[in-house]
């Protein structure tokens, strides 16, 4: 499943690969003592489209527990070096939470908004994914963060 984003202010589009909905759809907490799991985001840029065809983690060296995920660093910037080269840009994180539709914490908005404002791009924001329990798109937030804050992105286009 590919599914299609509107980006209100900058009228980009924002496309979600099957690979990419695949890989964090495996990952949902659906059974109860699952732990949280995440990773990263790559992207191509084609016009006014952002593309994410990659998602990472997660992995090993992660702290995942029911009800936090802290990702590894050190992998985390390994990761953006290698795909960088590939061809592939960082823009953004995903993890899961044992809700049914999700909510990003205050923990998460201040991560991200926090994560935007100290790291060196050229995008208007980055890109935050949640996917609770339900299938997607309705278990899936997604939505664009910048320093200030996160916009959740309504979904536009879900193609099979
Ligand atoms: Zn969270």
């Amino acid at each position: 499943m590919e599914l299609r984003y509107t980006m209100v202010d900058s009228g980009q589009v924002l496309v979600l690969s099957d690979a990419v909905v695949k890989h964090i759809v495996s990952n949902r907490q659906s059974r109860s003592g699952q732990a949280e799991a995440g990773g990263q985001l790559f992207a191509t840029f084609e016009d006014s489209t952002v593309l994410v065809t990659r998602a990472t983690g997660p992995r090993k060296a992660d702290h995942r527990s029911r009800f936090c995920f802290i990702p590894h660093r050190v992998s985390e910037r390994r990761e953006i070096k290698q795909l960088f080269k590939a061809g592939l840009h960082f823009v953004g994180d995903w993890h899961t939470h044992p809700q049914s539709v999700p909510r990003p914490s205050e923990i998460d908005l201040s991560n991200i908004s926090d994560m935007f404002a100290k790291s060196r791009h050229g995008l208007a924001g980055f890109v935050l994914i949640i996917a609770g329990t339900e299938a997607p798109p309705h278990g899936l937030c997604v939505a664009i963060c910048d320093e200030r804050q996160c916009t959740e992105l309504a979904i536009t286009e879900e193609l099979p």
